[in-house]
């Protein structure tokens, strides 16, 4: 056996943590102590029962000397009792050790005397007495178990010496159990001081852990923004930490004892309760709360205690989710018409393509975009245009109606997702949108006008892919803008091969202007007085490989479109000036201006850097430009336009006639000139109501003091008509088509084609 291990088991010394050391043999001696008074009346029934026995007897001196002995002894024990916890630790216990050697030392001198001369009518009652001493002493030093065997072994041997000097008979046998009797009680009271240890051992750490937790619970309800929570087996909330409270807005004493769920709305309820039935963990739920009249977010965390009931942790996340709501409002809605926005509609095309694998339904989307948007933001302002959206975006709500999805993809471009449809009925819906845009609107006391055009791609015959089927909607809507918008038109495959051709053409495109594969043509301008030419037009030609040559009229919307536009017009201002400085003087050359140039602030720069470059007079010079540049960024371009009058240069409206509105640009800007568009000219031999126009056109012109040209004079016929009606210019065919500057010299006076007419310029030697 071990040395230490025979410790534990007969002196019950085992090891206490040092922490704990102080506190335990603190608990030990007041155990000892707080039994002085059962030791006591121990002590004096055992008296009481000797001095009864052994009264006749010739020991009883003796006795009498030990009652009085014991007495002095239990007096000092009470003495002692009473200041023990002044005294060390240590040096109490050793004065614990000595006392009770002492006992046991009175008691076993009086057991000795009182066997030794007893005779065998005493024994059995000496024998009861000597065991029920051994095993009270057990109990009453248990916490002390090296006094206790102390106190045994002067007992038991008091007892063994009385037996072997009163020559008693079967004393060597009685000793033998009496010594197994002490050892069996010694072990008792060994084993009662190591659990007594152990358990005020686990105590102790128990409190320690419990006060370090309570110290961090309060730590962490000071510092977080969180807050404990705690409830019974029926739901009923424990004390609640004040943070809790402030929390929820109650009083302490509505919260605590109240129903947990209750703190909650209904569905964030159900959740909770299911979730505590199943007596599962849970963590960061976030969940809805509705009390004392808030209306908030929690942030839950949960686990079942051993009583049925349930703790955790709660944050408030009110805030955070208010910003997230925001925030995922902001990334999925347009914020002007609260319609959702482009990557909110590709996430529903995404849910709809699914729906429509599984059930093998037939989806459509529609692309809207407003047909004049742009000219309304430009005259009445962005607050008028915002407003105009926003109306848009609600007559497009009530006419597409709840089934369908609406979203804005930006600017004045909207689209329609519409499930389970067919064909025809998205055809229907198509002529409802294009309707609703068509009806005016009250824009500042203004009756706008603006339509839109629709394009309308159907899933999944027309791609299933959302990229796919917005692009199909959109080359759809393309199409319905160039055919003169305000109509609806579905995709179909050719417009998808239209892209790709515009895509090659745009590539070819950017080639030939690298690599200057381009050319200008010129096209006489006669005048029907002194009938000759006074001046040419400069139109683009390009020599397209494996096309031969393509008209702008072909090029002209891509390069717009593409920017192209930009350097392949300066390109342009540059040869034409180029070329008209080798004229005689009395020819001007007129030049194409598109909007896409018009808009470029460096147009004004460039047509300066050109004409000095050429020495050409910029009285030589002829900008003609279209309706729509009037109707985009109108004050730019007419600033633009009056910087380029103050040079000299000529302004004319070409094509007049195609817009809406035609009239009310003459007043916009003074021009020098107006070209009558071709659609006029053709047929006025026989159309009285295009002789009525162009009489009116022109005597309109002659009051504003400008020019008239007429554009597309195919034949002797129509020229007649229209000099005899006043028009200053003719352009067409019949004169001549466009033709490269080289070609311009052969056309000579003498020359059949022009001869009998026109005189043409030469070029300076
Ligand atoms: P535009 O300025 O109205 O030019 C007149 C168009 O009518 C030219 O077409 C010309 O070839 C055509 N034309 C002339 N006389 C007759 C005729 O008697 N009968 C018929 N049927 N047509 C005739 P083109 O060259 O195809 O140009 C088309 C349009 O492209 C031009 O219309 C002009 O707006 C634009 N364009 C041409 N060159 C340029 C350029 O360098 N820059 C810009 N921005 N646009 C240009
Ligand atoms: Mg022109
Ligand atoms: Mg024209």
């Amino acid at each position: 056996m071990q040395l230490t291990s025979w410790k534990a088991d007969f002196l019950g010394e085992v090891d206490i943590p040092a922490e704990h050391r102080e506190a335990i043999g603190a608990s030990r001696r007041r155990r000892f102590h707080n039994l002085a008074p059962l030791a006591a009346i121990h002590g004096l029934l055992n008296a009481l029962v000797l001095t009864f026995a052994f009264w006749a007897e010739p020991v009883m001196p003796i006795v009498f000397v030990w009652c009085y002995t014991s007495a002095v002894l239990v007096f000092l024990r009470f003495r002692e009792s009473s200041r023990w916890s002044n005294r060390p630790g240590a040096e109490e216990d050793k004065r614990i050790f000595r006392y009770t050697l002492a006992s046991g030392g009175i008691w076993g001198l009086i057991i000795w005397a009182l066997i030794a001369s007893g005779g065998p009518e005493h024994l059995l009652l000496l024998g009861v007495l000597t065991a029920a001493i051994l095993c009270v002493g057990a109990l009453l030093h248990s916490s002390f178990p090296r006094a206790s065997l102390a106190y045994s072994g002067m007992v038991g041997g008091g007892a063994a010496l009385g037996l072997f000097t009163g020559f008693h008979m079967w004393a060597a046998e009685t000793v033998f159990l009496l010594v197994g009797c002490i050892a069996a009680l010694q072990r008792f009271a060994a084993m009662n001081a190591t659990n007594d240890i152990r358990r005020q051992v686990s105590a102790a750490s128990l409190q320690e852990a419990k006060e370090t937790v309570s110290l961090l619970l309060s730590d962490f309800e000071s510092h977080s923004a969180d807050w404990l929570w705690r409830t019974d087996a029926n739901g009923r909330l424990g004390r609640a930490s004040q943070r809790f409270i402030d929390a929820t807005g109650l009083t302490p004493e509505l919260l605590e004892g109240g129903s947990f769920l209750a703190l909650f709305a209904p569905e964030s309820a159900q959740q909770l309760e299911l979730l505590m039935r199943e007596r599962k963990t849970f963590r960061d739920e976030v969940l809805r709360v509705q009390v004392g009249g808030r209306d908030g977010w929690w942030s839950l965390s949960g686990q079942p205690t051993g009583d049925g009931g349930y703790r955790g942790v709660c944050s408030d996340i009110t805030r955070s989710r208010d910003t997230e709501a925001r925030i995922a409002y902001v990334t999925e809605y347009d914020g002007l018409t609260d319609l959702a926005n482009r990557a909110m509609l590709v996430r529903q095309l995404d849910v709809a393509k699914e729906a429509a694998e599984k059930r093998s339904e037939n989806y459509a989307l529609f692309c809207i975009d407003l047909d004049n948007f742009k000219a309304i933001n430009d005259t009445l302002g962005h607050p008028a245009g915002d407003a105009y959206l926003k109306i848009v975006a609600q007559r497009l709500r009530d006419c597409v109606g709840p089934t369908a999805f609406l979203a804005r993809l930006g600017g004045d471009e909207f689209a329609v997702m519409y499930r389970e449809t067919s064909r025809d009925e998205a055809a229907d819906l198509a002529d409802l949108i294009v309707d609703a845009l068509l009806a005016p609107v009250n824009l500042n006391g203004k009756d706008i006008l603006a339509g839109g055009s629709v394009g309308v791609a159907m899933a999944p015959d027309d791609g299933s892919d959302p990229a796919i089927l917005m692009k199909n909607a959109e080359l759809a809507l393309y199409r319905a803008k160039a055919q003169g918008r305000g109509c609806a038109r579905f995709f179909e495959i050719g417009m998808d091969e239209d892209a790709r051709w515009r895509a090659d053409l745009e590539s070819d495109l950017r080639n030939a202007l690298a690599n200057d594969a381009m050319d200008v043509y010129f096209q006489p301008l006669v005048n029907t007085r002194t009938r000759k030419v006074s001046g040419y037009e400069t139109l683009l030609r390009w020599n397209r490989p494996g096309h031969g040559l393509v008209s702008p009229a072909v090029f002209i919307s891509c390069a717009e479109e593409t920017g192209i536009i930009v350097p392949l017009g300066e390109w342009v201002i540059r040869k034409a000036i180029e070329e008209a400085a080798q004229w005689r003087e009395d020819v001007s050359v007129a030049i194409n201006l598109s909007p896409a140039q018009m808009k470029n602030p460096s147009i004004v720069a460039t047509v300066v850097g050109a004409l000095a470059a050429s020495q050409l007079d910029p009285s030589r010079l002829e900008i003609e430009i279209t309706e729509s540049v009037l109707m985009d960024e109108t004050d730019h371009n007419i600033r633009t336009l009056h910087a380029l009058r103050e040079l000299g240069v000529k302004v004319a409206l070409d094509d007049f006639g195609t817009g809406y509105s035609s009239l009310s640009y003459l007043r916009a800007f003074p021009f020098d000139k107006i070209k009558i568009d071709q659609r006029f000219v053709r047929g006025i031999e026989d159309s009285t109501e295009n002789q009525a126009i162009v009489r009116a056109v022109i005597s309109l012109a002659r009051d504003l003091g400008m020019r008239v040209t007429a554009e597309g004079v195919e034949d002797e016929q129509q020229a007649t008509i229209l000099a005899g009606m006043g028009c200053t210019e003719v352009q067409g065919f019949l004169y001549s088509r466009p033709l490269p500057a080289s070609e311009l010299e052969k056309k000579d006076p003498a020359s059949r084609s022009v001869s009998k007419v026109f005189r043409l310029p030469r070029r300076r030697a």
